[in-house]
């Protein structure tokens, strides 16, 4: 069953998705050769906690950490460790925070020094993907008008789309109906409705779509060995059109990139 949210709700889903964005924005200055993921999971948790919001993803389904942290082969669902990041990876930070009762839960993958450009090219297309599912989040339209979409712009450039694992609705739960596949065909699903929310989150791989699992029952990984990205944001949906909660601003002002990639998805102007 959707759970339609009310225009106060969106708000509070508004902040609680902006406490993950500048824990992604703090978080993008600390990436760098050398640091480990468990030494950024301790930043993100007294991060959130001192930004009045607890991490969304500690202790659900009994995780261990306050963020998942994906290396390289890694698809999603990596659990932190002391062992240090190194020039070339790339690492994807998925975040999770409840705030006033509801929930931001959206993903980045960072590079880590000097990344290798087929891997670079990965990353742009997987973000632009994400747009282009967004885009297809509107009045009218259906759950496998956003998963077409992604896909189809996703195997066009020749890379894999995960199937296994999917987006979702998003409110006082983590995982909310509907599932939201980054792959599907047109007019098929369940209908947008007004009010709704839902973490779009395409996970692209450089080869082979197969995954598997490693024995920690977490962490999800490529079949093949090869790199994998992770973009996620949040979105409701208001009169009829997609309205973004989440944004990746706080990252690009950390890193020094101009980017006006989520103004068509914003009505008011983001103040950082
Ligand atoms: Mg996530
Ligand atoms: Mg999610």
């Amino acid at each position: 069953m959707i759970i339609v949210k009310t225009a106060e709700e969106i708000e509070l889903m508004r902040e609680s998705a902006l406490i993950v964005s500048k824990t992604l924005g703090m978080l993008a200055k600390e990436v760098k050769p050398g640091v480990s993921t468990l030494q950024l999971d301790t930043l993100a948790e007294t991060f959130i906690r001192d930004h009045g919001g607890v991490p969304g993803f500690l202790g659900l389904y009994d995780f261990p950490n306050s963020l998942c942290m994906s290396p390289n082969a890694q698809v999603v669902h990596g659990i932190p460790n002391d062992k240090p990041l190194v020039d070339g990876d790339i690492i994807s930070i998925d975040c999770g925070v409840l705030k006033n009762d509801f929930y931001g839960d959206h993903a980045y993958t960072f590079e880590v020094g000097e990344v290798a450009i087929e891997t670079k090219k990965m990353l742009d297309v997987t973000k632009e993907s994400l747009y282009v599912g967004i885009r297809e989040f509107k009045k009218g339209n259906r759950v496998g008008d956003v998963g077409y979409a992604i896909q189809k712009f996703t195997e066009d450039h020749g890379y894999g789309v995960v199937r296994e694992l999917v987006g979702h609705g998003l409110g006082r739960k983590m995982h909310e109906d509907p599932e939201m596949p980054n792959y599907g065909k047109r007019g098929r699903g369940k209908t947008f409705i007004e009010g709704m929310v839902v973490a779009i989150e395409p996970m692209t791989n450089l080869g082979t779509r197969r995954i598997k699992q490693l024995k920690d029952g977490w962490t999800i990984l490529t079949a093949d060995g090869k790199p994998s990205a992770h973009f996620e944001h949040n979105i409701a949906l208001v009169d009829g059109k997609p309205e973004l909660l989440s944004t990746f601003q706080y990252v690009y002002e950390a890193l020094g990139i101009e980017s006006n990639e989520e103004d068509e998805f914003r009505k008011k102007k983001l103040q950082l």
